[in-house]
């Protein structure tokens, strides 16, 4: 083999590892393609499956839906909005009293939540009316919840 043949092979053989290079670079980014769609494509279709639920779930409370299989998997939902419902009422309470913390009647030293005696001096703290008797228990995830109302407040079941 003369040197020319050697020099020309070798310049080949470095124009295919190029080619080479450029191919594999091509497939990697047809592979992160591919990923990028199926990852965007899975989103959506879980966003479609939200409100596919959602709509089956309305109707669910509605009463139209009598399937107990649907009706077996939306009860998992009435523990979770019975969470939902009672850490947001206590969320609402603290945000309240962290507003405007509660000071004695008497001396206006401030109070601490459930204080049924002033700190300071003594005087009873005039306990806060009862917001409303009109409560119920609701007869589906028996929450007690605003009375009289069309829907739960809690779980959303339609009350007749
Ligand atoms: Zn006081
Ligand atoms: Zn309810």
């Amino acid at each position: 083999m003369d040197l020319q043949t050697k020099l020309s092979g070798g310049v080949t053989k470095i124009q295919q590892s190029i080619e080479q290079g450029k191919q594999k670079l091509q497939i990697a980014q047809e592979i992160n393609k591919c990923r990028n769609i199926m990852e965007e494509t899975a989103g959506k279709r879980a966003e479609e499956l939200i409100k596919l639920g959602e709509a089956v779930y309305r109707k669910i409370r509605l009463g139209e839906i009598q399937d107990p299989h649907l009706l077996s998997l939306s009860e998992v939902l009435v523990e979770l909005d019975k969470v939902l419902y009672q850490t947001k009422e206590k969320m609402e309470k603290l945000l309240e009293s962290q507003e405007k913390g509660k000071v004695c009647m008497h001396c206006k030293q401030p109070l601490s939540p459930g204080d049924r005696f002033c700190g300071a001096c003594g005087q009873p703290v005039a306990q806060e009316e009862e917001e409303s008797d009109q409560y119920a228990a609701c007869p589906r995830c028996e929450q007690f919840i605003p009375y009289p109302a069309d829907f739960c407040t809690c779980c959303g079941i339609k009350l007749s």
